[in-house]
């Protein structure tokens, strides 16, 4: 049996990366998808060889920030495939790495929005949907920054991946009465653009790389498979924890 057999799942940030990488392997678990970022070209690839694989996926192409796609994301899942049972609330932004002083509020309003806000617009939608569903499980990918550890320069990042947890943390009370789960995913330093752009030199990667106790990167396809635990109905009673899939980055001081 298929672990997201019957399932329908939203998404975001599904254009590359870990949410690319999850959308490959919910669909191979039997989920039917709603992938959502804003390049078109890139989700409608994704699309396209999910159906190959003979399962289903829809493309919606819209930025998070939008309340909007938000709630078409929500729509689709309803119109196309009946409802909502799953949401990985995954697009983000570092957005520019910066001191403090130095960072504007438009900066400061792009990153926060983009990570944050977005999941509070999300939850909003997916919250009914699952409701009348019965249940489901959502997710927020958050992260070890400003969790476990504080990496200078990344104030609206981290500040922004702090507050998915503490918003996590009152859906999982507020609908576990109701058969919601709500939990974070705190991935380590992950092989993907983001993960590449915040490493661009061979030192600075083998930098990030030591800072693990396992002394690499994660592969999206590591996160993808934490993300599908907390999806599926083998973490059941899991609810409201943030969950460090970090390569032990939060431990390690060697
Ligand atoms: P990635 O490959 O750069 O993917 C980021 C995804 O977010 C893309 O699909 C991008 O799509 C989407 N996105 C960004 N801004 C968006 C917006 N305004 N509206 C809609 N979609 C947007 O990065 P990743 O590493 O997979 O990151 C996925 C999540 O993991 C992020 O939340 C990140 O903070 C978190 N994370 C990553 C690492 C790491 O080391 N890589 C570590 C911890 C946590 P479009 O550009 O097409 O819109």
């Amino acid at each position: 049996m298929r672990q997201l057999e019957g399932k329908t799942a939203i998404i975001t940030g599904a254009s590359s990366g870990i949410g690319r990488e999850a959308a490959r392997l919910f669909a191979e678990q039997g989920a039917k998808l709603v992938l959502v970022a804003r390049r078109r070209s890139e989700l409608d690839r994704l699309a396209d060889e999910i159906r190959d694989d003979g399962a289903d996926a829809v493309a919606v192409a819209g930025d998070v920030k939008d309340a909007d796609v938000a709630r078409d994301a929500v729509r689709i899942a309803i119109e196309h495939f009946g409802g909502l049972d799953v949401a990985l609330n995954n697009a983000g932004t570092t957005g520019a790495q910066i001191p403090l002083p130095e960072m504007t509020m438009e900066l400061w309003h792009e990153v926060l929005d983009t990570n944050l806000t977005s999941a509070f617009h999300a939850a909003k939608h997916q919250i009914p949907a699952m409701l009348a569903r019965g249940g489901g499980s959502m997710i927020f990918t958050s992260t070890f920054v400003g969790y476990t550890v504080g990496f200078p320069g990344m104030a609206a990042y981290a500040a922004s991946k702090a507050g998915l947890i503490g918003l996590m943390q009152v859906i999982a009370a507020e609908y576990g009465p109701q058969g919601i789960r709500a939990n974070a995913l705190l991935p380590g330093g992950t092989d993907t653009p983001m993960g590449r752009a915040v490493s661009n030199t061979p030192e600075a990667l083998a930098f990030v790389k030591g800072l693990h106790a396992l002394k690499r990167l994660a592969t999206p396809r590591e996160i993808a498979q934490a993300a599908l635990f907390l999806a599926s109905d083998a973490s059941s009673f899991t609810t409201g924890t943030a969950l460090l899939v970090d390569g032990g980055i939060s431990i390690n001081r060697t």
